[in-house]
């Protein structure tokens, strides 16, 4: 830290200093930086020359409140929230007039929303205490917000390729108590899609008091919408049914800082206060009062600035990274995997070198053994594939 006498300008030469040479190490592992889902293309520069040329930064903006209501404070951003929320409910088929969200700070603020709302909505149908039903290879995330939100939590088997086991989910499935479901739609390590129509079949034929679905979408939730075909109905409120989705921001779409989006129907939103409490018939409906205003105006800036046909470009070269990582692997004579529509790859778990070369996570499976992967973002082009293929085989 820098005490002692000396001017603001000595102070933030100082700073800058230190900040330089962090940037530098930054910079240096971004390129290697692929066994995470993190879109490393996010393209900002342009809006931090509007941000710092319209003199913003010398205004605290926030988003405190409804985005789609008049907010008591009036420096928000509101009015580009609302038409990213629209834009999202749109391309996940919601009813373009029955539908609520917001613009989160992350996947996991998204998760919470829909347990939160999902707990709210089953109190208003039932008095009794809802179980949290998720597969046991989804995301950490779920297993820390029931606790968080001190709800019971029924962790379901996986499949050996991670999607949910539906006879254990049947076998588990309580008939007296309200269900809330987390179905995971793209699990973190395997990148599998737990299957939404034998869950709801199963929902049906057991009959819980309530049910409600929340759909994590983090990483797929990105780019399925985009996909040709039908695999976009399975994030598509109106054919699949669901209750609330959650999508990560900064992993497909891609920015500098975490963010995210959270859709649900108006009907959920109009139940988020079952009883009535008076202390919370005024209050803002999200978990956070204040939230970030500059958020939404990135997310804005994004779906205003790129080609009609970026996201879809996008998705599709993904994919196809994905398809020639996994063939490239196997015809080296590694052990590999890889889901339908998935972007994620796993392989047998290579030399310590590699795992720390490329920052990869790893896991153990009890049919596969010790694993890696690589979730294939926008950053992880051909070239990229080549260097680690040759890479594997060497080191
Ligand atoms: C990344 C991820 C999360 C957490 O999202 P954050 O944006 O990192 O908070 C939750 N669920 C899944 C499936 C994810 O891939």
């Amino acid at each position: 830290m820098c005490y002692g006498i000396s001017t603001k300008q000595e102070r933030i030469k100082a700073a800058t200093e230190r900040l330089n040479k962090a940037a530098e190490n930054w910079k240096k592992n971004e390129p290697n930086a692929i066994g995470y889902p993190i879109n490393q293309e996010p393209d900002m520069k342009e809006f931090y020359k509007w941000y710092v040329a319209s003199n913003i930064p010398d205004i605290s903006m926030n988003n405190v409140g409804n985005p789609s209501n008049d907010s008591p404070y009036n420096l928000h951003s509101h009015e580009f929230e609302s038409e990213v929320v629209a834009y999202f409910a749109k391309l996940y088929g919601f009813d373009p007039k029955q539908h609520w969200g917001f613009v989160t700070d992350s996947g996991t603020d998204g998760n919470n929303h829909g347990i939160y709302f999902g707990r709210k909505k089953l109190k208003s149908k039932s008095p009794l205490e809802p179980i949290i039903y998720v597969s046991e290879e989804a995301h950490y995330s779920i297993k820390k917000l029931a606790d968080v939100q001190n709800t019971e939590l029924k962790l379901i088997k996986a499949l050996p390729m991670g999607q949910m086991d539906i006879q254990d989910f049947e076998k588990n499935l309580n008939s007296h108590r309200p269900a809330l479901v987390v179905i995971a739609i793209g699990t973190t390590f395997k990148g599998a899609m737990d299957n939404q129509i034998e869950i709801q079949k199963i929902l049906k034929k057991k009959k819980p008091p309530a049910f409600y679905i929340h759909l994590d979408a983090a990483l797929f939730g990105g780019f399925l919408p985009y996909l040709k075909g039908d695999v976009k109905n399975i994030v598509s409120q109106k054919i699949m049914g669901f209750d609330s989705i959650a999508v990560s921001g900064h992993k497909f779409f891609g920015f500098d800082n975490p963010m995210g989006i959270f859709v649900t129907t108006k009907n959920v939103f109009e139940h988020i206060n079952p009883f009535r409490v008076e202390y919370l018939a005024g209050a803002v409906p999200t978990i956070s009062c204040s939230r970030s205003a500059l958020a939404s105006l990135k997310f804005w800036w994004k779906l205003n600035t790129v080609a009609p046909d970026f996201f879809a470009k996008e998705a599709a070269s993904l994919i196809a990274n994905a398809i020639y990582l996994h063939n490239n692997l196997r015809k080296s004579g590694i052990r590999a995997w890889r889901n339908n529509h998935s972007n994620t790859v796993f392989f047998a778990r290579p030399s310590e070198a590699i795992m720390k070369k490329y920052s990869l996570a790893g896991e153990v499976s009890k049919e596969f053994g010790a694993l890696a992967h690589i979730v294939v973002m926008q950053h992880v082009d051909k070239e990229k594939i080549d260097q680690f293929i040759s890479d594997i085989s060497k080191m």
